[in-house]
C-alpha cells in the first residue's frame, strides 16, 4: 500500500500546521501548494504588517521572533518558510489539485502534475484567491485591481478606493501618503469597526482635513476608461480617475469544494459542512482546516485561532487508526 496517510491541499501558515502534526505523529504526508509557499502571504500588500502579534501565529512550538509590536509580511514567509525546513516537510510547490475521488475507499487526488491516493485528506486553501467583485461595468478594465502591493505606483494617480475595511483603509492611507489623489467610497455609513484601533485616528483625521475624500453609503455605477461613476445619498456623481483599487473582500473557493462533494448550505454566510469538533466534513475522513471553514464570513477565522485545527484534526485520524 503505498497511499499516503494525510494529503493536504494548501501550503498556507494552516497547512503547514497541519503538516507539522502529521509528522509528529509518525503519520506520512504531502503538502500541495498551487503557488509558492504560502502564497496567499506572498501576495499580500508588500508593506502589510499583521494586526496579530507574533506569538500568536507561531505553529508547531516555534518562536516567531520580531521586536515589532506586529510582524511585518516580510517576517511572516521567512518565519513560515523557516518553520517549514525545521520540520523538513514534505511540500511540493506550484501544483494545484484540480479533483479528488473517492475510489475503493481511498482518496483519489489529481493534481496539474501527477495523482496521488490518500487515507486521509485535509482542505486547507484558504480564501485569498478569489476577489468579491463589484460586479459593474468596466470592472475588467486593466486600471480595476482586486489586490494591492505597493503604493509607489500610484503616486500623482487619481485613485478610488472602495471598501472601508482594513485592506482599504491602508491602501488609502499608503497610496495618500506616495502623493496619489485619493477617493474612498464607502457602502456603508462608516468606516468598518474592523479597521485596526491604531490605524483608525490616522483614516479619520485624513478624512476630517480633506486630505483623503470619503463618500459613504455610496455605491459605485459604472467604471470607464477615465472616469467612475457612483451613487451617493445626494445624487449621483462622476469623479475623473486613473486607478480602482477594488478591495472589498474574497471568498473560499466553493466551486472547487463543492466539486469534491462537500456540502455548502445556500443561505450566506455559506458555511461548508463540518463538525467543529474533529473538523471532519461530510465525506468521511475529508477534513477542512483554517480560514476556508467560514464560507463567506471572512472574519471568522485567523491564524490565531484556527492554527489549532491541525490538532483536532490529527487527533481524531489517530483515534480512527488506532481503533
Ligand atoms: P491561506 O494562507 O490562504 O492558504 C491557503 C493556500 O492554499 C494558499 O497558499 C493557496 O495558494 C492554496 N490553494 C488554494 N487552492 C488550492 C488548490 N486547489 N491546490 C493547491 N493549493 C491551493 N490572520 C491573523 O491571525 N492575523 C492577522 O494579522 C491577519 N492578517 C491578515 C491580513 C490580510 C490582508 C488577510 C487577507 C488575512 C489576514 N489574516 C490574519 C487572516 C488569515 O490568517 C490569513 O488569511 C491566513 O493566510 C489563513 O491561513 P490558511 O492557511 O487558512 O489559508
Amino acid at each position: 500500500d503505498n497511499s499516503i496517510d494525510i494529503l493536504i491541499v494548501g501550503g498556507g501558515p494552516i497547512g503547514i500546521a497541519c503538516g507539522i502534526e502529521a509528522k509528529r505523529n509518525n503519520l506520512s504526508h504531502v503538502i500541495l501548494e498551487k503557488g509558492c509557499l504560502t502564497n496567499s502571504l506572498y501576495n499580500y500588500p508588500i508593506n502589510m504588517s499583521f494586526f496579530s502579534t507574533s506569538e500568536r501565529l507561531e505553529i508547531g512550538d516555534t518562536p516567531f521572533v520580531t521586536t515589532n509590536p506586529k510582524p511585518k509580511r516580510a517576517e511572516a514567509l521567512e518565519y513560515y518558510r523557516r518553520v517549514e525546513r525545521k520540520f523538513d516537510l514534505n511540500t511540493h510547490l506550484f501544483e494545484e489539485v484540480i479533483d479528488i475521488n473517492k475510489v475503493d475507499g481511498l482518496f483519489l487526488v489529481t493534481t496539474s502534475k501527477t495523482s496521488y491516493r490518500a487515507k486521509h485528506v485535509i482542505i486547507a486553501t484558504g480564501f485569498y484567491d478569489i476577489p468579491m467583485y463589484l460586479g459593474v461595468p468596466g470592472e475588467g478594465l486593466p486600471k480595476v485591481r482586486h489586490y494591492y502591493d505597493d503604493p509607489h505606483y500610484y503616486a500623482k494617480q487619481k485613485v478610488v478606493v472602495v471598501g472601508a475595511s482594513n485592506s482599504s483603509i491602508d491602501a488609502a492611507l499608503e497610496t495618500y501618503r506616495k502623493g496619489a489623489e485619493v477617493t474612498l467610497i464607502i457602502r456603508g455609513k462608516e468606516v468598518s469597526p474592523r479597521v485596526k484601533y491604531w490605524v483608525r485616528p490616522d483614516i479619520e483625521n485624513r478624512i476630517a482635513f480633506g486630505e483623503i475624500k470619503a463618500y459613504y453609503n455610496a455605491n459605485i455605477t459604472n467604471i470607464t476608461e477615465r472616469e467612475v461613476e457612483f451613487d451617493t445619498p445626494r445624487g449621483k456623481k462622476v469623479i475623473e480617475n486613473d486607478f480602482v483599487l477594488a478591495l472589498t473582500g474574497y471568498r473560499p473557493n466553493f466551486e472547487f469544494l463543492e466539486k469534491i462533494g462537500v456540502e455548502i448550505p445556500l443561505q450566506a454566510p455559506c458555511i461548508p459542512h463540518h463538525n467543529p469538533e474533529t473538523m471532519e466534513t461530510n465525506i468521511p475522513n475529508l477534513y477542512l482546516a483554517g480560514v476556508v471553514c467560514g464560507g463567506l464570513n471572512t472574519h471568522l477565522w485567523f491564524i490565531e485561532n484556527s492554527r489549532v485545527h491541525a490538532n483536532l484534526i490529527v487527533s481524531h485520524i489517530l483515534k480512527s487508526v488506532n481503533s
